[in-house]
C-alpha cells in the first residue's frame, strides 16, 4: 500500500515542537489534545485534527493526548454525542489512555479563577442587555464605549457574580466580562464575556449550575488544568489567541500551553460544519448521522472507508497555514487504493438480464473455481456456479450496438469472466414496451476458465451470475451530496440545503450477487467486479436480506485530475 504511515511527518506544527523539545521547554514533554464539542457526530475535517494531535502524542517520546469533552455549553442529546465521539476516534485507531476528560469536571476550579480576576479588579458583572453589550462593543474601524458598569467595585462585582451562581437572575440579566479594553483593535479583547446565566441544565453537571464560563475563557483553562503544552486549532481561532494568553497571563497559572493554529480542511460537494450537518438530519435530507452520504466519520465507515485509508488522506493533504479546499476525489482515491490491495473479488449485477445458454445441458451445474484476488493468491479462492441460466447486466447488450461498443450484441461473442465464451442467437423482447427481457446464447465448451484452444480472441469479458444460484440483493448507489463544490457558498443568500444532489441515492431492489456473499458480515468489503468497491450495510442488511452501499467506483477522478495536471 503507498502509505506514508512509516516515513517521518513534517509540517510547521511539528517542526515547532521538535525544537521545543530539543530546547526542552517544558521538560521536554508533549502534550496535546482533542477537544470536541458534544455537539454533533465527528467528520472528516475533525479526522484532520485527530490523526494531528494524536500523531504528535505518538511520534514523541512519552507523549501524550488527552480526549476532552469541551462540553461548557450545556444542550440536550450530548450523550450521544460523546459516545459517538468515543467510537469515532476509536475507530480511527486513537487510544486516549487514562487521558479521557471533561471540561464541566473543571466548572468549580474555572468559578474560582473567575472570582480570582475580579479580586484583581480585571473581571466585573456588567449589567447590559445582550443588545447593548453589541451595541458597545463598537466595529473594526470604530472603538467600542465602556459599559457603565465598568467601574463597579471589586466587592459589588463579587456579591454579584456569587448571587448570579446562586441563581437570583434571570439568564441574559448580567455576564461576568473580562476588563481587558473597548478600545483594543483585536475586537475578542473588548471586554469580552467569561460567564452568562443560563437556566439549563447540563447532561454531566445536572441543574448544579446556572452560569457557565464561555469558550475563550474554559479553554485556555482547561488545557492549562490538564497541562498541555501545544494546544493546536484551528485558523478560525487566531484572534482569540490574545485572549488565551491574556486569561492565563494574568491568573498566573503555572502551565501556560502554546497556541499554535492550522488551516482547517475543506472538502468539495459537501459540508464540514456541524451545524449544517445537523440542520441535515434534522431536515431528514439525510438518513441520520451515519447516514453513507454525510461526511461524518460514521458515515465514512458505513460507506466503507477503512480507518487506514482516512489516516492516509489525512497524512497526504498535510497541515498547512493557509485555508483551502481539497478535492473529494483525493479522498476517494485513497479509500480505492486500498480496497484494491484488500477487498476480495466477487460478482454482482446490479441490473440483471436474463441470459440462457441453449446448448448448455439443462441439469448441469459447474462448480468454477475463482481467485479472490487476481495478484495476492494468499486471499484464497471460491467456487462459484455456473449453470444454462445466468444474469448479466442490461447495459453490457446491446441490440444495435454503435461503433466503440464491444460488449454483447447479436451475433457478437464475448468471454464470461473465468467461464466460458458465449455468443448472443436471438433476443427476446416484451411484445407491449419492445424493451429485451431474454438472451439466447450459445457457448463454446472448448473455452472452459476463459481462454480459447485455437486462439480467437474476444474484445469483451462480462460479469454474470448463475441465476438459480445467485441470491437477491439490494444495492445503494451514493453520489455526491451536493451539486454544487461549495455549498457553503452563500454569497446569493442561498441556504446551502438548495443545492443538495437529488441523486445522490440511487436504491436498486432487484441485484443478484454470487452464492459466497450469504454469509458476508456487516461492514465487509468487496469489489464486485467491474463495478466498485462495495460494503456491506452495517444497519439495514441481514442474513434474509441483503443490502450493499457503493463505496466508490472503480474509476479514479482523481488519477485522471493528476495526469492532466502533469500535461
Ligand atoms: P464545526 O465547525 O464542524 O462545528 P467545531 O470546530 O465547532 O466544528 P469542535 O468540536 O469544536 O468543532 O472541534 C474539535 C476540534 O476539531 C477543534 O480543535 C477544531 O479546531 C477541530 N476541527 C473542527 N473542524 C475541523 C476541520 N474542518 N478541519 C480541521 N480541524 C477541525
Ligand atoms: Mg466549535
Amino acid at each position: 500500500m503507498t502509505t506514508s504511515d512509516s516515513t517521518p511527518k513534517t509540517d510547521f506544527i511539528r517542526n515547532i515542537i521538535a525544537e521545543d523539545v530539543k530546547a526542552n521547554k517544558n521538560q521536554g514533554r508533549v502534550v496535546t489534545r482533542f477537544p470536541p464539542e458534544p455537539n454533533g457526530y465527528l467528520h472528516i475535517g475533525h479526522a484532520k485534527s485527530i490523526c494531528l494531535n494524536f500523531g504528535i502524542a505518538a511520534e514523541n517520546k512519552g507523549g501524550i493526548c488527552h480526549l476532552r469533552f469541551d462540553d461548557t455549553n450545556p444542550s440536550k442529546e450530548e450523550v450521544e454525542y460523546v459516545e459517538s465521539i468515543k467510537a469515532d476516534v476509536k475507530w480511527l485507531g486513537f487510544d486516549w489512555g487514562d487521558h479521557l476528560y471533561y471540561s464541566s469536571d473543571y466548572f468549580e476550579q474555572l468559578y474560582q479563577y473567575a472570582v480570582q480576576l475580579i479580586k484583581d479588579g480585571k473581571a466585573y458583572v456588567c449589567s447590559l442587555s445582550p443588545d447593548e453589550i453589541r451595541a458597545y462593543r463598537g466595529t473594526l474601524t470604530e472603538p467600542g464605549k465602556d459599559s457603565p458598569y465598568r467601574t463597579r467595585s471589586v466587592e459589588e462585582n463579587l456579591d454579584l457574580f456569587e448571587r448570579m451562581r446562586a441563581g437570583e437572575f434571570d439568564d441574559g440579566s448580567h455576564v461576568l466580562r473580562a476588563k481587558i479594553d473597548m478600545a483594543s483593535p483585536n475586537l475578542i479583547l473588548r471586554d469580552p464575556t467569561l460567564y452568562r446565566i443560563r437556566r439549563v441544565a447540563h447532561h454531566r453537571t445536572g441543574n448544579k449550575w446556572c452560569i457557565y464560563p464561555m469558550y475563550d475563557f474554559a479553554h485556555c483553562l482547561s488545557d492549562s488544568i490538564e497541562g498541555i503544552t501545544h494546544s493546536v486549532c484551528t485558523l478560525e481561532f487566531a484572534n482569540n489567541r490574545a485572549l488565551y494568553d491574556w486569561v492565563l497571563d494574568e491568573l498566573k497559572v503555572d502551565c501556560h500551553p502554546q497556541q499554535i493554529e492550522f488551516a482547517r480542511l475543506n472538502l468539495n460537494y459537501t459540508v464540514l460544519s456541524k451545524r449544517k450537518l445537523v440542520k441535515l438530519v434534522e431536515q431528514k435530507d439525510v438518513t441520520g448521522w451515519d447516514d453513507p452520504r454525510m461526511p461524518t466519520i460514521s458515515g465514512l465507515r458505513r460507506r466503507g472507508y477503512t480507518p487506514e485509508s482516512i489516516r492516509n488522506f489525512c497524512d497526504r493533504i498535510g497541515v498547512a497555514k493557509r485555508d483551502s479546499i481539497v478535492d473529494i476525489a483525493l479522498l476517494e482515491h485513497g479509500i480505492r487504493e486500498d480496497l484494491n490491495e484488500r477487498a476480495p473479488r466477487v460478482m454482482a449485477v446490479l441490473r440483471p438480464l436474463r441470459v440462457v445458454i441453449d446448448n448448455y445441458p439443462e441439469d448441469q451445474t459447474e462448480e468454477l473455481d475463482f481467485p479472490y484476488h487476481p495478484t495476492d493468491p494468499a486471499m484464497g479462492s471460491r467456487k462459484v456456479p455456473f449453470s444454462r441460466v445466468l444474469y448479466i447486466e442490461q447495459e453490457d447488450f446491446m441490440e444495435e450496438p454503435p461503433k466503440k461498443f464491444f460488449r454483447l450484441a447479436p451475433g457478437r461473442e464475448v468471454r464470461l469472466r473465468y467461464a466460458y465464451y458465449i455468443k448472443c442467437v436471438d433476443v427476446v423482447k416484451d411484445e407491449a414496451t419492445g424493451e429485451v427481457v431474454e438472451l439466447h446464447c450459445t457457448y463454446d465448451p472448448e473455452t472452459r476458465g476463459g481462454s480459447a484452444p485455437d486462439g480467437r480472441k474476444v474484445k469483451a469479458t462480462l460479469h454474470w451470475v448463475s441465476a438459480p444460484h445467485s441470491i437477491g440483493a439490494e444495492v445503494r448507489l451514493y453520489n455526491n451530496l451536493f451539486v454544487k463544490e461549495n455549498p457553503s457558498d452563500e454569497k446569493e443568500g442561498n441556504d446551502f440545503r438548495t443545492c443538495l444532489n437529488p441523486n445522490s441515492l440511487e436504491t436498486l431492489t432487484t441485484c443478484r450477487v454470487e452464492p459466497s456473499l450469504a454469509d458476508a458480515a456487516p461492514e465487509s468489503r468487496y469489489q464486485f467486479e467491474r463495478l466498485g468497491y462495495f460494503c456491506v450495510d452495517s444497519v439495514d442488511s441481514s442474513h434474509e436480506s441483503l443490502v450493499f452501499n457503493r463505496t466508490v467506483t472503480l474509476r479514479d477522478t482523481w488519477a485522471k485530475i493528476k495526469k492532466a495536471q502533469k500535461k
